[in-house]
């Protein structure tokens, strides 16, 4: 079924529209990916999506639910969002532990430290439980990061140029790692790159940005096959 639904978005910085009519669909259990070289608005629709950019035209729904529109937002720490970074975005004064924990204030201390453990076994780190970011090599702080955005079970997932700071070795192999994890969770994400290989190495579908707008919304294997 459907999860989330982009509808003739319109995103501008200083009157120039930078998203211009864009729309997708992407289905729940989907990794999609948007490609395209830098500067062409990738990250202003994840900040749309999560929340932290305004909406100019269009709208963007999750779940049948109008969540962004030039009349209507939902707070970003309101919406079933989590966010991964290119640059890990860890607390560097927080153990892993309580990095992966940050978003579960809400639950009772038992439920956060068993979740908390039942992230950390999911990315492999359940041995480093008590290290500081800074121990980690940067492939192990990405899975971290990635450990705490699934920790609160949100809808969607977005992941912004994640391997971008990583070895093309590293990159391929982290890449695989975590569409199975994604994909072990039936979680839905969305995976911004300008790296061709890790779209169709990790995606269900692709949309190439270019002028605002998605050229193609689809799968690998129907983009390959393009006469
Ligand atoms: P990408 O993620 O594809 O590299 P961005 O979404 O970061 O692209 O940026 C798209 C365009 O918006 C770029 O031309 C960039 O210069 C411009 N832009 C990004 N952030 C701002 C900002 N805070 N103020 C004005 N223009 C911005
Ligand atoms: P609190 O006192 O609020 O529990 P802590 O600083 O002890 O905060 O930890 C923050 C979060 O990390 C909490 O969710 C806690 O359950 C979790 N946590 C801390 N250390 C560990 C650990 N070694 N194993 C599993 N979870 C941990």
């Amino acid at each position: 079924s459907q999860l989330l639904k982009i509808k003739d978005l319109t995103c501008r910085y200083d009157n120039e529209d930078i998203i211009a009519g864009l729309s997708l669909t992407l289905n729940e259990g989907d990794i999609g990916c948007l490609l395209g070289p830098s500067g062409c608005g990738k990250s202003t629709i994840l900040r749309a999506i999560a929340g932290f950019h305004p909406v100019s035209e269009g709208s963007i729904s999750l779940q049948d639910s109008v969540i962004s529109s030039s009349s209507k937002s939902i707070a970003p720490e309101k919406r079933p969002v989590g966010m991964v970074f290119q640059d890990y975005a860890l607390f560097p004064h927080m153990t892993i532990a309580q990095n992966v924990g940050y978003g579960l204030h809400k639950l009772p201390s038992q439920k956060r430290k068993r979740k908390v453990l039942e992230m950390l076994e999911l990315v492999n780190l359940s041995d480093l439980a008590n290290r500081y970011p800074h121990e980690l090599s940067g492939g192990q702080q990405q899975r971290v990061s990635l450990a705490r955005a699934m920790a609160p079970e949100p809808s969607l997932i977005l992941l912004d140029e994640p391997f971008s700071n990583l070895d093309v070795e590293l990159r391929k192999r982290l890449s695989l790692d975590i569409r199975d994890i994604l994909k072990s969770l039936n979680m839905t994400a969305i995976l911004v790159t300008h790296d061709q290989h890790e779209a169709f190495a990790m995606c269900d579908q692709i949309g190439v940005i270019k002028d605002g707008i998605i050229q193609q919304w689809d799968s690998p294997y129907n983009l390959y096959h393009e006469p």
